[in-house]
This record gives C-alpha cells, structure tokens and sequence, in this order.
C-alpha cells in the first residue's frame, strides 16, 4: 500500500516537474489492456527493463547506464603508467581522468605550461555534466515508463494513468529536455575546443 502512494506521488511530481503543469487528475480502468504503439526513428521507451530506441530502422537498446557503470568501474593499474592505484587520490582522480593521480599531476603540469589548464578543466566541468544528464534522463524514463504499468487497487482494478499526458509524452518531454540541455553544453565545448 505504502509503496503503492509513494510511486503514485513520485509519478505526479515527475510529471508536473517536466510538464510544467499541475492539477492533472487520474483515471481508474477497469480492466487493463495494453496500448499498441507505433514506434519510428528516434523514439526512447522502456521495455522489459531495457531502454530501447530505433537507430537505422533497427530496434536496439540503449546502453547508457552500462557506459556509466563502465565509467565508475576502475582498474587495479593506472592505464597510462602501469602502476597499482592504491593511493586514496587514485580513486577519485581516475573517475574523472581515466589515469592514476601521479599521471594527473604530470598531465596538468604539462597543460599549465602548455597554457591550456583553463580550457581543460572548463572542458571536464561540461563533461560531467553531459554525464548527469545521462543519469538525470534515466532516473525519470525509468520512473515514468515503470510507474504507469498500473496499480492494482484493493478491489483489483488497475489503475492508469490516463488522457492527455501519457507514457509516451512524458517519456518525450524527458527526451526532449534533456536534448536540448545536451545540445547546450555540447555548444559549448565545441566552441571552447576550436
Ligand atoms: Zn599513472
């Protein structure tokens, strides 16, 4: 039951949040009978737990929680000088450089002589955060795709979100936000590497 209102509410936030609106009212189903959709090119949703998306008119999932798993994954040796990372700094340094602390220090040096230390660290500033769009993007498709399969009431009704702002409009507004968002910093970072 608990678990029930908690999704309930976290769907209603999530879609007020991307939609800007509120006030929008749900609808109780008796029966609950699975929508056929259409897919085309460049639609995002959720099946079976997998992200999927069509890319060349094939049906593929979309891998960007395993390129982020990939990215919080680390070696036991720096890939640049071959020596164990077992320095504290190692961990945190290699999340963000892909190489162990000492190769950062040589790395930055090398740039701050080079003069470009400043267009570097702007650069990884834009990185990660086209990382957190990522993560900001998956977090809402996976709530707004799981939590509208319906909740089953006490009297074993199924509950839908229904009308106008569907699965799949959320799942396009979150696309499309995130798009541009992505588009921004992406701007950004080409102007900054020209
Ligand atoms: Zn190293």
């Amino acid at each position: 039951m608990l678990k029930k209102e908690f999704k309930r509410k976290d769907v209603d936030r999530a879609r007020n949040l991307l939609t800007g609106k509120s006030g929008a009212s749900s609808e109780t189903q008796v029966g609950y009978k699975k929508k056929r959709v259409d897919y085309k090119g460049g639609d995002v949703w959720v099946e079976n737990k997998k992200t999927w998306t069509i890319k060349d008119g094939i049906k593929q999932t979309i891998s960007k929680m395993d390129a982020i798993k990939k990215e919080i994954f680390m070696p036991l040796c720096c890939p640049k000088c071959s020596k164990v990372m077992k320095k504290h700094l190692d961990k945190p340094n290699y999340k963000v450089h892909k190489m162990c602390f000492d190769c950062v220090i040589d790395f930055e040096a090398k740039l701050k002589i080079e003069g470009k230390y400043d267009n570097y660290i702007k650069n990884l500033r834009l990185k990660n955060s086209l990382t957190e769009i990522d993560e900001i993007e998956n977090f809402f498709l996976d709530l707004a795709n799981q939590s509208n399969e319906g909740f089953v009431s006490e009297k074993g009704e199924v509950e839908r979100w229904v009308g106008g702002l569907g699965k799949d409009k959320i799942t396009q507004e979150i696309t499309n936000a995130t798009k541009i968002a992505r588009k921004n910093i992406q701007k950004e970072l080409t102007n900054e590497e020209d």
